[in-house]
């Protein structure tokens, strides 16, 4: 008898299944097939399946809309094109996250590019980033977008590390993604050259295969396991203060000198809320060991741009700014933002929203909403977390990143900046731009 191996069919989705845009072009059983749609719409919107001679089910999602376009509707012979407004699309999003942000984010996740021609820079929040605008020195001589430099160095005492674009996986709350985004973040991770915030057990026996690029979160009381993890660890992050009874900085300097001794060759990396006394907190830690100050957004916290530049510039005051890396997170949601936070002192971003964007997430209507996504990404639950393909998150935070890299070399050429670290605290290529806030 021939046995037959069975193996699941499942196919990991191969772009976001709810890519939408303002438009949503409709074509009435009118449709003579004639084709001239296809050869007028400049976005591809119409086409015939290979080997098909009726028109497929439009691309909606890649409409300009009838004022910037329109051109096929009086090209039709038939009279069957109508290109009503979207309704989903104004229920989108919310003024920070915006619903053309996030179609933007999820087409940079399914393809690897921007392909808007006018990517998405600016929220309509009025505030932070999106008050500030890169402008392009005049006078400069345009580079070439290839060959600029988005490599980045962290660690400034001893061992260079270097991560090769100016982003680092950012950390979601424990529990909050399933089993494989984690895994499927760590490979991303090795597969670009820079590090994703993971506990180490959260990948379930495979975080060896992904230590140089994994920064582990250091526990309150970490286990045998858990000392093992840190001790080979490239990286580890802590948080200051870093628990009730460890608040003080001769505390999280105690804390450091013993990662130091237990793992020697590891990244510091210590967060601290981006908040107003955050400038004198990133002195401190600065001078009690770390490698990184990682300045995170609280919660309904002001801007993260607010705070990058103090921080950056209170650090030059101390005399220290070149012995410490700084990386923003917590409101990066865009390719724009990181340069703008790095304009404004930032050695580099954290991302953890945009990349679960990226795998179809939704910010929520409501600012203090949480973010839905779709089975398996957000939820843990065993039967739900089987629907997702590591590889797919993989390749998605991938697409992800080199789609921003992409602007990102376009834009620092158009400034005459061959090298990204050319552009930290250069707060005269930002302006105040869009709305002032209410
Ligand atoms: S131009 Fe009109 S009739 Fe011709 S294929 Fe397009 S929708 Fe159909
Ligand atoms: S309005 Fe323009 S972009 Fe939209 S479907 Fe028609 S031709 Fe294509």
């Amino acid at each position: 008898m021939i046995e037959i191996e069975r193996r699941s069919t499942h196919q990991p989705p191969q772009r976001p299944r709810h890519a939408i845009g303002p438009w949503r072009p409709a074509v009435a059983r009118t449709c003579i097939d004639c084709g001239l749609c296809v050869s007028v719409c400049p976005t591809d919107v119409f086409f015939f399946a290979p080997g098909r001679r009726r028109l497929a089910a439009p691309r909606a999602e890649a409409c300009l809309g009838p004022d910037a376009c329109g051109v096929c509707v009086p090209a039709c012979p038939a009279d069957a094109i109508t290109i009503p407004p979207n309704p989903n699309w104004s229920s989108l999003g919310n003024a920070e996250w915006t619903n053309a942000m996030i179609a933007s984010t999820w087409e940079a996740g399914a393809h690897g590019a921007l392909s808007r021609e006018d990517p998405v820079a600016i929220g309509e929040s009025g505030d932070g980033f999106d008050q500030m605008g890169l402008i392009a020195p005049e006078g400069v001589p345009l580079l070439i977008p290839d060959e600029v430099d988005l490599r980045v160095p962290l660690h400034h005492r001893g061992r260079q590390v270097w991560i090769e674009f100016p982003v680092i996986g950012g950390a979601v709350e424990a529990g909050a993604v399933s089993a494989p985004v984690t895994l499927g973040r760590a490979m991303a991770a090795r597969a670009l050259g820079i590090l994703s915030v993971a506990p180490a057990r959260a990948l379930a026996g495979r975080g060896a295969r992904y230590r140089e690029n994994l920064a582990l979160p250091l526990d309150d009381r970490p286990d045998g396991a858990a000392l093992a993890d840190l001790a080979r660890a490239a990286a580890i992050t802590l948080r200051y203060p870093a628990a009730p009874d460890l608040c003080g900085l001769s505390d999280l300097k105690q804390r450091l000198g013993w990662l130091q001794i237990l793992n020697p060759g590891a990244l510091l990396i210590v967060e601290v809320d981006a908040t107003s006394d955050a400038p004198e907190v990133a002195v401190g830690v600065a001078h009690a060991g770390a490698h990184v100050v990682h300045l995170r957004r609280p919660p309904a916290g002001a801007p993260l741009a607010y705070t990058i530049n103090p921080v950056h510039r209170g650090l030059q005051a101390e005399g220290v700014r070149d012995q410490v890396a700084v990386i923003a997170s917590g409101g990066v949601r865009t390719p724009h933002d990181a340069l703008k936070a790095v304009a404004l002192g930032a050695d580099a971003c954290a991302i953890a929203t945009a990349a679960l964007v990226a795998l179809g997430c939704i910010p929520p209507r409501d600012p203090g909403g949480a973010l839905a996504g779709p089975p398996g990404v957000i939820a843990d639950a065993p039967s739900f977390a089987a629907l997702v393909d590591p590889r797919w998150v993989a390749r998605t935070t991938v697409n992800l990143v080199l789609a921003w890299a992409a602007e990102w070399r376009r834009a620092l050429a158009v400034m005459g900046l061959p090298d990204v670290r050319a552009l930290r605290g250069r707060t005269d290529l930002l302006a105040v731009v869009g709305q002032q806030p209410a």
